[in-house]
């Protein structure tokens, strides 16, 4: 029966020998193998009450057996949900009982907490620990490896997956079969990606980037991963020469340039370093060029969206720039109230449209109407600009928008300036509530290691550089910037954090 995602990623692998994962321990999965435990949790997962269209969460450590899941999931043509391992049986409680999941399979540690959750909210709870074992695993355990794979259509749903949470509360983001796989066919092309890959993966898979822009492309393309459960530098450092290609968010990369052992030598392997999902300094870009020789790729896009815009393989990789709107996808920059296009070069909100784009806010009707022009353009919320290439720059997120004294102030604006000063390491601006002003500027920076911070030294050398009104009233040195575990600066808490500091 047809079942285009399916069809498209695994299917052709049914039968393939070729290794997929190749896990820390040495030892690795073929795909035939990797599609065997797709069927047997299949068929656990039909045993276990999961129709057609049914929502299966997940909140387990990275494994092959989680990624498993997905993929049974995909056969079962059940509604996949991964949850973050990161989140306490409070935040679970939420997940589950807002997607009424039908079950909910979690490592075996976590078991007794999230018992009365899974009832609370009428879940099978099953587990799966990250050596394989556990109840979903047995029930799994003797089951046939082929499955009659559902029919599903290309509008069918076929994951929820909720935003990271970066400025509120975490939305569940409907995305379809044809979301999926369109965004995979782009970007298998764009970046190349063929059989022959190896691909460092470090990320989580809770999240789009480490499943469905890291996995889906290389089920696509029939290439290999060096599955790793975090991304500890040690393995780093020890993947790299064996790997054709990583996807990381900034952090793996400022992560290893403060290591001595990345040199040229150990990355002369590599084909292809991509970055995203937060935003990747243009000093951090430059840096790992020197050092590895190599230009990083950054890329842009979203839960909602999968991804929107790419740098070139062949052409310039523009530091500080996202690059171009990918093929399929449309791409414009809206006022944000009237939605009018603003003039070349100006800032406004990026706004996208294409087979990429979700279907809605899970049980959301209002919120998914309000992001949505009436001509089906999502409005992302991110604010940028388009250069007279062509090329696409992020500023910022409207929500972190400083409106102070009247005026618009984009904190990317003054971090570049503040991140240039002698001993910063790196900064955030915020805008926060001023009796005078509405808002008023706050940056908020760490030093370099061994650096002692003048924050009067560094207001002076931002006065010539920066508008009267966009100079921060206050600077703070804090020893680190809050971040997710995908490495976004979480401005909502530094915004509590110095609520009160102009009072
Ligand atoms: P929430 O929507 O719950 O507040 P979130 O937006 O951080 O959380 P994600 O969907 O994981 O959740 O992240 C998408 C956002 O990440 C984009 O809207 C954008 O702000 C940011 N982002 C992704 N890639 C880049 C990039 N290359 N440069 C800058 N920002 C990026
Ligand atoms: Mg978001």
């Amino acid at each position: 029966m047809p079942n285009p995602l399916y069809d498209a990623f695994f299917r052709p692998h049914e039968e393939n020998d070729r290794p997929f994962l190749h896990l820390k321990d040495g030892t690795g999965l073929s795909y035939r193998a990797f599609l065997a435990m797709t069927a047997r949790y299949a068929h656990a997962l039909r045993e276990n009450g999961v129709a057609v269209g049914d929502r299966v969460a997940l909140q387990v450590k990275k494994s092959p057996e989680a990624l498993a899941v997905y993929a049974a999931c995909v056969a079962a043509g059940a509604v996949f949900l991964p949850l973050n391992s990161a989140y306490t049986p409070a935040e679970i409680d939420y997940f589950v009982s807002d997607a009424e999941a039908r079950i909910l399979i979690c490592d075996g540690a976590a078991e007794a907490a999230l018992a009365p959750v899974a009832s609370g909210a009428g879940a099978t709870l099953l587990t799966l620990n990250a050596d394989g074992s556990g109840s979903f695993a047995a029930a799994a355990a003797g089951m046939a490896e082929r499955f009659d794979v559902a029919e599903r259509k290309a509008g069918d749903l076929a994951a929820f997956l909720y935003t990271s949470g970066t400025t509120g509360r975490s939305k569940g983001a409907m995305l379809t079969q044809k979301n999926l796989l369109s965004n995979a066919l782009a970007l298998v092309d764009y970046w190349r990606f063929s059989a022959d890959d190896v691909l460092l993966h470090a990320l989580p898979i809770f999240h789009t980037h480490g499943l469905f822009v890291a996995t889906n492309v290389m089920l696509l393309a029939g290439g290999a991963m060096i599955f790793l459960p975090a991304p500890d530098i040690d393995d780093l450092i020890a993947s790299l020469p064996r790997a054709t290609a990583m996807m990381g968010v900034p952090t793996f990369y400022t992560r290893l340039l403060a290591d001595p052992r990345l040199t040229r030598e150990s990355a002369a392997h590599m084909r292809l370093f991509i970055s995203g999902s937060a935003p990747l300094l243009a000093e951090t870009h430059v840096e790992f060029e020197k050092r590895t020789g190599q230009r990083i790729l950054e890329r842009y896009g979203m839960t909602e969206t999968n991804m929107n815009t790419s740098n070139p393989y062949d052409g310039e990789r523009r530091a500080g720039t996202v690059g171009f709107p990918l093929p399929g996808v449309e791409l414009r920059i809206c006022e944000p109230e009237s939605g009018a296009e603003v003039a070349a070069g100006e800032i406004g909100v990026i706004e996208v449209r294409g087979p990429n784009v979700f279907a809605g806010y899970w049980k959301m009707p209002e919120k998914t109407k309000e992001e949505f022009r009436d001509d089906g353009f999502f409005i992302t919320g991110d604010l940028g600009t388009i250069d007279s290439d062509g090329y696409v720059t992020i500023v910022g997120r409207s929500k972190d928008l400083i409106i102070s004294g009247g005026y618009n102030i984009y904190p990317k604006e003054v971090e570049l300036v503040l991140d240039e000063q002698p001993g910063v390491a790196e900064s955030a601006v915020i805008g926060v509530p001023h009796p005078d002003l509405g808002e008023g500027v706050v940056g908020v920076v760490t030093a370099k290691a061994g650096a002692e911070l003048d924050v009067e030294a560094l207001l002076a050398g931002l006065r010539d550089r920066l508008a009267r009104f966009k100079q921060p009233r206050r600077i703070v040195v804090v020893d680190e910037l809050p971040r997710n575990t995908m490495g976004k600066v979480q401005k909502n808490l530094l915004r509590e954090r110095f609520a009160l500091i102009f009072r």
